[in-house]
């Protein structure tokens, strides 16, 4: 599939989202930006549209808080998502101590409390549905519902991007600033990966608990039913 039918279907399954987190009750809304950290882990489709709209909205001078959060510590994935449900379908335990850090410091996007990109911000930043206010609870607090469904989401804009790759917002976007490695992802041509970004696995597996099997059957049949 080719970059353009991607973004695509990506909307498509933003849309399914919106309507799922229509009916839930939240504290998450735009200008609340406690959780905007630099551990946004998201896959290139998320990344090239977002390099599109800093270009096209003229806000290139973004790139350099992105430069500066590369000199700082981040979450760097070593495996997908998708990659992640091999893994716990396997039962291979040994490898599945994915590192799960503590929060360290702003999203480079993040301006005056604003996201800079929000109208195109990855999956990552969409899927906060907590039924706490952060402020006063000092973290969120998710559905285990909800965490159920956004990781369906993850692993289907994973599959999506096959092809593509993953990693943190501040290196994917580094890596795409280049406009010749845009134009390489946009071909489709073979990139040649820094080690932090790896590669996307197709959905083999789906990771939903048996009691949330029957509650999910309608977004999978929305998510079915977008072609890609
Ligand atoms: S997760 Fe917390 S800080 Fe983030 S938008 Fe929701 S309520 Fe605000
Ligand atoms: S991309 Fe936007 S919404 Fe996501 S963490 Fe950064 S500033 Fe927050």
């Amino acid at each position: 599939m080719n970059l353009n039918s991607k973004l695509l279907a990506l909307d498509k399954v933003y849309n399914v989202y919106n309507d799922f987190a229509s009916g839930i009750n939240t504290f998450c809304k735009k200008y609340c930006s406690l959780c905007c950290t630099r551990d946004v882990i998201m896959t290139s489709i998320e990344g090239y549209k977002i390099i599109q709209h800093i270009i096209s909205e003229d806000k290139t001078h973004l790139f350099e808080k992105i430069k500066s959060s590369a000199e700082l510590k981040r979450l760097q994935p070593g495996i997908t998502i998708n990659g992640l449900a091999e893994l716990c379908k396997d039962n291979d335990n040994d490898n599945l101590a994915e590192e799960i850090k503590t929060p360290m410091g702003q999203c480079p996007l993040l301006i005056n409390d604003e996201c800079s990109v929000y109208q195109d911000r990855p999956f990552a930043c969409r899927c906060f549905n907590s039924i706490n206010n952060c402020a006063e609870n000092e973290s969120a607090t998710i559905d285990d519902f909800v965490l159920t469904v956004n990781n369906i989401f993850l692993q289907v804009i994973e599959h999506i991007d096959q092809g593509g790759f993953t990693g943190n917002l501040t290196d994917i976007l580094l890596f795409l600033e280049p406009q010749q490695n845009c134009e390489n992802l946009l071909s489709g041509k073979l990139i040649d990966l820094p080690t932090c970004l790896i590669n996307n696995h197709s959905l083999k597996i789906l990771m939903i608990p048996p009691e949330h099997k029957n509650q999910a059957q309608p977004i999978l049949k929305a998510l079915k039913k977008i072609t890609y």
